[in-house]
């Protein structure tokens, strides 16, 4: 009997022993394609040739160093590469070690920011329902995922919901999306309202949805409208890219694609392809000085924060990332997929939606196609399609249950963004085949 804890503790996995590319072999012999990326994290597959040698290379050289006594050369090119390729104005880098500490330093260095100039009655975080920011307690309670959050109440107090923008379920028929982005933003600005003008000091969210809705992008000027109202009463806007950032969506950032800049975003998964501890909060120069030229008592670090064999994977996986070919190809296999899962299940009554960007999609299962309701939570109509899933050697993420008694189940596909046409057609037999066996 085995010692170790899964996530689902009391459960047995399969033992995975390989890795190649977008597939994972485990000690049966069963091949499993890699649809999902584990969780949005494999963006160049398994074992990519030239990461690995990054890696190798740097760990002939050093292995660890504490960042309070030192910097390293890769370390620096990383950072010097993320700057590149971030919206103009995300000028600094600060290395964390993965999702939920990024969006933890994320929160620590707003409310340390308004601690520096003078501001310090502002502690309330705004975020959105049915989101996922992370596990550790301050990313947890950020998180508007009522499930996730019931059993450590009372959580922080200073973390307040407002509605996502999920036009799928809240847009109704002969709303505009103009309207529907405007009547968010005014509901976020009641929310400020409520709390005090002065007192909310970030609005939390992301900007493509992932783990918890499903590839669930906004509507056009959502997130501008979002910016104006922040710009507004002085809020810092922070965007969690953790799970759609670095390519995944078809651009370096998701945000790209709303025209706006945030104050301070956070990456990991992806950015690390598989390594870790790696992940990245990127600020403003509105939030640097503040520090710089500040009371000097900034507050904050892990012990592997820059970890030199994690930021030479993480370096070489940006340079490659960033190579012209590998987004074309994030973009073309992304409409491939949409493509196939629309000839698919377009006409499932089981599927409600199929939505998404760039190698990041999600399909929306349904107990009544017309009515959009969801399945009874009791069936786990979203873990008996991984199981079955399993079985036909397919990696897929799904979700769902019982998320503030509303949104159901759903898939999200995430594959390497090196994968085939050929490749993407199994991906979809296979989901189609789970999700007809999962429903019955
Ligand atoms: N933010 C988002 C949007 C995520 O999807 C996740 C992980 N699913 C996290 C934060 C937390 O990342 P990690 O698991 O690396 O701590």
């Amino acid at each position: 009997m085995t010692k170790i804890l899964h996530r689902t503790i009391g459960t047995t996995l399969p033992r995975a022993v390989a890795g190649e590319g977008i597939y994972i072999t485990d000690s049966e012999g069963r091949i499993y394609i890699d649809g999902s990326g584990g969780a949005a994290v494999s963006c160049l597959g398994h074992n990519h040739p030239e990461v690995l040698e990054a890696m190798k290379a740097q760990m002939g050289r050093i292995t660890y160093a504490h960042t309070s006594f030192f910097t390293t050369d890769v370390a620096e090119q990383l950072a010097e590469q993320l700057v590149e390729l971030a919206p103009n104005g995300l000028d600094y880098v600060y290395l964390v070690s993965g999702g939920s500490e990024a969006v933890e330093s994320a929160l620590k260095m707003a409310r340390q920011y308004f601690v520096e100039v003078g501001q310090p009655q502002r502690r309330h975080i705004i975020a959105r329902r049915q989101s996922y920011h992370g596990n550790t307690i301050g990313a947890l309670a950020t998180g508007g995922n009522a499930w996730r959050r019931a059993q450590f109440k009372p959580i922080l107090p200073e973390t307040h919901h407002v509605s996502p923008c999920y036009a799928y379920r809240d847009m109704p028929v002969g709303e505009t999306p103009e309207d529907y982005a405007e009547r968010l933003a005014a509901e976020l600005e009641a929310k400020i309202i409520e709390l005090g003008t002065g007192k909310v000091m970030a609005f939390v969210a992301e900007p493509v949805v992932g783990a918890t809705l499903g590839a669930v992008g906004p509507v056009a000027d959502y997130f501008k409208r979002v910016r104006q109202v922040c710009d507004k009463y002085g809020i810092l806007l922070i965007l969690d890219e953790v799970m759609c950032g670095m390519g995944r969506t078809g651009t370096m950032f998701a945000c790209e694609q709303e025209g706006i800049v945030p104050d301070l975003v956070t990456i990991a998964k992806g950015m690390g392809g598989g390594f870790q501890p790696i992940g990245a909060l990127m600020l403003s120069e509105k939030i640097y000085r503040a520090f710089a030229e500040g009371s000097g008592l900034f507050q904050h670090g892990h012990t592997y924060i820059g970890h030199p064999v994690a930021a030479a994977a993480a370096n070489k996986v940006v340079e490659i990332v960033r190579r012209p070919e590998i987004m074309e190809n994030v973009i073309k296999m992304g409409e491939c997929l949409q493509a196939g899962l629309d000839a698919a299940l377009g006409q499932s009554p089981y599927v409600g939606d199929i939505r998404g960007r760039g190698l990041f999609r999600g399909v929306e299962i349904v107990a009544d196609k017309d009515t959009q309701q969801p399945f009874d939570p009791a069936r786990k109509i979203h873990s008996r399609i991984k199981k079955e899933a399993m079985k036909r050697g397919l990696m897929c993420y799904p979700m769902g249950g019982t998320i503030d008694g509303v949104n159901g189940d759903h898939v999200l596909l995430a594959p390497p963004y090196i994968i085939q046409a050929k490749q993407i057609d199994l991906i979809v037999e296979r989901l189609a085949e789970s999700i007809d066996a999962a429903v019955k």
